[in-house]
């Protein structure tokens, strides 16, 4: 128990793209400080199991696209601004990095109304894990010179005119959360025909040990994948650099399949000890 009281502070901590390793020494300082422990989904629950304080208190507010177990932001607002009040030390866990496609300005928006103190730790975001565990240089010299992070989770998010840039660019474009609408994007890809040069990866639970990268041509992708469910979480990655995977990919496809990642469905919610988590969906 720790015997100083402590000034409310809330830490905003990318936890990384999986791989329990892939954190900074900061955000495990930070968790290691922290009475409560606001966690996402896609953070790894070694991250947990190894560095929490054991009289912390983890909360689990877990977000599943298009999937019923989810908390309101509201809802995690005001965990952060109770637990504040009442002096605690809160680390606020997400997955990657905490700017990229996470809902991290609701939160300082409620924190700063609150005059709450909080922090950012930077985290490294799925699309620079999954670049480097599947060999794919994301500006490698000679093939791209920008990199594009985008999603695509529903129809109406990008419209034609952007499709037709994105199709005739050379700038190599990574997909947050749109492994649901991979036929539409492949669809929208081919008839604006975009080069033969430019391939599709798939690389689904990124740097963790179930890790696998598929890569398509778009013309074989139907053929290749129309069928096939990819696994939660996956990125999407288009470009010339794909073809560089073949080359320099350094880890061979699992044959283990499984979920890394907590899920209220996949039933493992609960990495070990029942009273370590309470339940805020
Ligand atoms: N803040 C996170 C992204 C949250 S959005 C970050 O910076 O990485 C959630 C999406 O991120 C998922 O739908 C998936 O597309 C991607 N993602 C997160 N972790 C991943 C992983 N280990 N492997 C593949 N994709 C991942």
């Amino acid at each position: 128990m720790k015997t100083i009281i402590n000034s409310p502070k809330v830490y905003l901590i990318g936890a990384g793209p999986g791989n329990p390793e892939l954190i900074t020494v900061k955000a495990v300082k930070a968790i290691a400080e922290a009475d409560i422990i606001l966690c996402d989904r896609l953070v790894s629950p070694e991250i947990l199991e190894a560095y929490v304080n054991p009289n912390a208190k983890v909360i689990y507010v877990g977000k599943e696209c298009s999937k019923s177990a989810s908390t309101p932001q509201s809802h995690i607002n005001t965990l952060m601004v109770e637990y504040a009040r009442q002096n605690k030390t809160i680390a606020r866990l997400k997955g990657g990095d905490v700017s990229i496609f996470s809902n991290i300005l609701d939160e300082l928006q409620a924190l700063k109304e609150n005059h709450i103190p909080y922090e950012i730790i930077p985290g490294i975001t799925a699309a620079l894990g999954a670049a480097a565990y599947a060999g794919m240089p994301l500006t490698a010299r000679g093939y791209s010179t920008s990199v594009r992070f985008l999603t695509y989770y529903k129809s109406d998010i990008l419209n034609e005119d952007y499709w037709k840039e994105l199709a005739g660019t050379n700038d190599t474009l990574v997909f947050y959360m749109s492994k649901g609408n991979l036929t539409s994007l492949v669809e929208k890809f081919l008839q604006l025909e975009i080069s033969g040069d430019k391939k599709i990866a798939i690389v689904e639970q990124a740097t963790t040990p179930y890790q696998k990268v598929y890569t398509s041509s778009f013309e074989t992708f139907n053929a290749a994948f129309g069928h096939k469910t990819f696994a939660s979480p996956s990125l999407v990655i288009v470009g010339t650099i794909v073809t560089l995977h073949e080359e320099f990919s350094w880890l061979e496809n699992t044959e283990k399949e499984g979920l890394y990642f907590k899920s209220v469905e996949n039933g493992s919610l609960v990495p070990k000890n029942q009273n370590f988590f309470e339940y805020a969906v």
